[in-house]
């Protein structure tokens, strides 16, 4: 089956006499056991349960993976994978990532004992040679938030294969619809579900996806020991965002394409960074690896206070971190999603101060433009 049939045709409720059309919420923390020496199919929420196993199952079959993961929010589904690292390892990580990733790793990570370091992972080459003994795992987002830098994925995977080490996408900006890691060569594929997954901005919630029962069960070991897993309720939220996914993302999409192209075109417009324009420099490794350019949009205006001006004064682009819902945003991540980058990663990294994200919406494109255009001058 196609990918859209795929988004509405799953057994959304399995074993239910019922047979419902969409997923019940078992809003239950226990279930009741046969026998005090045996557990069932599901016997407390926080190892299992059945609304957020769809879910589970839905993602992992969607990006092609044998078992999915669902956290509750993108940074719980990072600090699982994390949890498969030990003291004394260290992640190599590209230098362009989510700022709460950053933090993490600097903050949370350090205490016990993992280090982190930052390469270029464009060039599969600098990344191959900054492997150490104690490297265990390669991180990256592709494209990169906010600069949307295209990484080549499957040149990352070889690269990690050779090194026997894990390889964790964050694929948050992509969506399975458009990109999916593991076929790449990727050990996990993550993602912040309270992006393009949920789409609504109704959920936060974080995914993991493997396709190895061995780390599969270790995830699935943090996830119970650990007790961060996705609330039924939210499962059963993501479960119905997801059934639009591709027609959002269709839409979504080809605003952004049309946005980014009127943005090129603006006087008052000093970059567009946008992996869908011809004219980007990841715009090859995109096309082959990836189903278009997703819709998040970034630009440069000259000044922060320009910048400031514009977020402030459009008024169908909310200013809101985040990105991926039906609602346009707008936000300067210099100061919003990554202030929480360490001050002296944040100068390293140089984060333009006049960038502007914006994460494009299912809105009439022309209204859309004619916001952007008339802050714009
Ligand atoms: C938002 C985001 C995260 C964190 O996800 P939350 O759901 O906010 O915890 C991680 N990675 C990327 C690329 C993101 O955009």
């Amino acid at each position: 089956m196609k990918f859209a049939t795929r988004l509405v045709h799953f057994d959304a409720s399995p074993d239910d006499p019922y047979q419902p059309m969409a997923t019940p919420i078992y809003q239950t923390a226990t279930f009741e056991q046969d026998a005090a020496d045996s557990f069932g199919r599901y016997d407390y929420s926080r190892s299992g349960n059945p609304t957020r196993r769809v879910l589970e199952d839905q993602v992992a079959a969607l990006e092609g993976g044998s078992r999915g993961f669902a956290f509750a929010s993108g940074m719980a589904a990072i600090t699982a994978v994390a949890r498969l690292l030990k003291t004394g390892d260290e992640i190599l990580a590209d230098w362009d990532l989510y700022g709460g990733t950053t933090r993490l790793f600097a903050k949370v990570l350090n205490r016990s004992g993992i280090t982190v370091r930052y390469v270029d992972a464009a060039d599969a080459n600098v990344l191959d040679a900054a492997i150490t003994p104690a490297t265990r795992l390669i991180f990256v987002e592709s494209p990169t938030n906010p600069l949307l830098r295209v990484l080549d994925l499957a040149a990352i995977a070889a690269v990690a294969k050779q090194h026997g080490i894990l390889f964790c996408v964050d694929n948050s900006t992509m969506s399975p619809y458009l990109q999916n890691p593991l076929a790449l060569g990727a050990t996990i594929a993550l993602h912040s579900a309270t992006k393009f997954l949920c789409g609504h901005s109704d959920v936060t919630g974080g995914m993991v996806v493997v396709n190895d029962d061995a780390l599969a069960q270790e995830i699935h070991f943090v996830q119970n020991a650990e007790g961060n897993a996705l609330a039924p309720f939210d499962s059963f939220l993501l479960l119905r965002g997801l059934k639009t996914l591709k027609l959002r993302m269709d839409a979504q999409q080809s605003n952004a394409e049309k946005i980014a192209q009127f943005l090129a075109k603006h006087p008052k417009v000093n970059a567009v960074h946008y992996p869908g324009l011809a004219s980007h420099p990841g715009y090859g490794v995109q096309t082959r690896q990836a189903r278009g350019g997703g819709a998040v949009v970034g630009f440069t205006v000259g000044s922060q206070a320009l910048a400031k001006q514009i977020a402030e004064q459009t008024k169908l682009f909310k200013i809101a971190v985040s990105f991926g819902s039906v609602t346009s945003t707008i936000s300067i991540p210099y100061a919003m999603s990554h202030a929480s980058v360490p001050v002296e990663d944040r100068a390293a990294r140089g984060i333009p101060q006049d960038l502007l994200r914006l994460s494009i919406g299912a809105e009439d494109v022309d209204d859309l433009i004619e916001d952007l255009s008339s802050q714009l001058g």
